[in-house]
Formats: C-alpha cells, structure tokens, sequence
C-alpha cells in the first residue's frame, strides 16, 4: 500500500505515520527527514548544507530530486508513506511524474480532519521533558503528567517548544488550508481521498482508516 498523507498542524501526523510504519511495514518518508539525513559528500548534499548555511529555502527541484532518489530503493517495495508531501500543488506534478517514472502507484491519499481548536489546544498544552523528549498535554487530557508541570520518568520540570504560540499556530494552519488544502482536492476528485477524523485519540483514527481500506 502506498499513500500520500495530509494533514494541518497537530492532527496527530506523526502518530499516525508511525502506526502505519509498525502495523502495516511502510516505510515513512518525509522531506524534512530526507533533508536532514543528507549526506554532505554527495553532490546534492553539498547544495543543500550550502543554502541552509545561507539560510536560503531549498528549491522544489532539490527536493523533488531527493524524494525521487528515495523511493528509487528497494526498501520501498512492501509500501511507502509520503509524510507531508506534496505540499502544495506545484509538488503534485513532480510526484505524478516521479510515479510514473519509477512505475509506482499512489493508492490513497489520507487526510487528517483536525478542527481549529482542538489543534490549537494540542499545540498550547504541549510540553516536553528535557532529559527524555517524552512529550505530554497539560490542556488535551491526553498524555497528561502525573505531577503537574513534571516528566513522569525523569521527575523533572517539564518545558514548552518556542515555536508552540497561538501566533505562529494560526500562521501555520492558515498556510496549510491556503497550499496544502488544494491538494486533498485534488485526490477527492480523482476519487483516491480517505478523510479520517482526527480530534479524537490516535485508536479511533486508525481504526477509522484500517476499516475504509478494508484491513
Ligand atoms: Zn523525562
């Protein structure tokens, strides 16, 4: 099974991915992860650090260019997740290229359905433990410290990522229904989307899909 998947901030992507990565054997694949596990050596990787180094965004070409040579290894063969890409629509065209160039199909594209505030409450009440990177919810109830403010494992206090602000929040989700949106679009109307909901916890979600593809 190879899927496309979908999702605005804090829909509860990454759990989900890596669901799939342990009950059905696919293999996840992010640009982000791609981009940071580059090898410096390569002739790719060496434009990469550079534009990073300059702080420059990475162009589409390079990207595109790495998910390609990605999905070029064996390792893809009992299915893949494409986490977060395309990301817009111009990404769309480079996927269904690649595709086809390597002889792959999409299957589904799967969307997470996460409302405004519920994502919004998930990414305020976040907090991490500095020691262990164990991460709880002090606003959800979900995976919420025993002690308040308190890592459960380690015992100590609990901090908040920088980035995890309403502003910056609302910047994100704004941009995602703005590019990302148009993308699910596109899947419904090839008849490939799978839309889950995704406010409630990570079982219900799975179990959604696992009955809409039949498994
Ligand atoms: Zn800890």
């Amino acid at each position: 099974m190879n899927l496309i998947l979908i999702a605005p901030p804090a829909a509860g992507k990454g759990t989900f991915a890596s669901r799939l990565t342990k009950e059905f054997g696919l293999v996840s694949i992010s640009a982000g992860e791609l981009l940071r596990n580059i090898d410096p050596e390569t002739e790719l990787g060496k434009q990469v650090r550079q534009l990073q180094a300059k702080r420059e965004l990475v162009p589409d070409e390079l990207i595109n260019g790495l998910i390609k040579e990605r999905l070029s290894k064996d390792d893809i063969k009992n299915g893949f997740i494409l986490d977060g890409y395309p990301r817009y629509m111009a990404q769309v065209d480079a996927v269904n290229e690649t595709i086809k160039e390597l002889g792959l199909t999409i299957d589904y594209a799967v969307l997470l359905n996460v409302d405004y505030e519920t994502a919004l409450k998930r990414t305020l009440g976040r907090v991490i433990c500095p020691n262990c990177k164990r991460t709880y919810n002090k606003l959800t109830g979900v995976c919420k410290p025993i002690n308040e403010n308190m890592c459960d494992d380690c015992n100590i206090e609990l901090t908040t990522r920088g980035d995890d602000n309403e502003e910056s929040f609302k910047k994100g989700f704004e941009t995602y229904q703005k590019i990302t949106l148009p993308v699910a679009e596109y899947y419904k109307k090839k008849g490939m989307l799978i839309e889950l909901n995704s406010n409630n916890d990570a079982d219900y979600t799975f179990s959604e899909f696992k009955s809409k593809v039949g498994k």
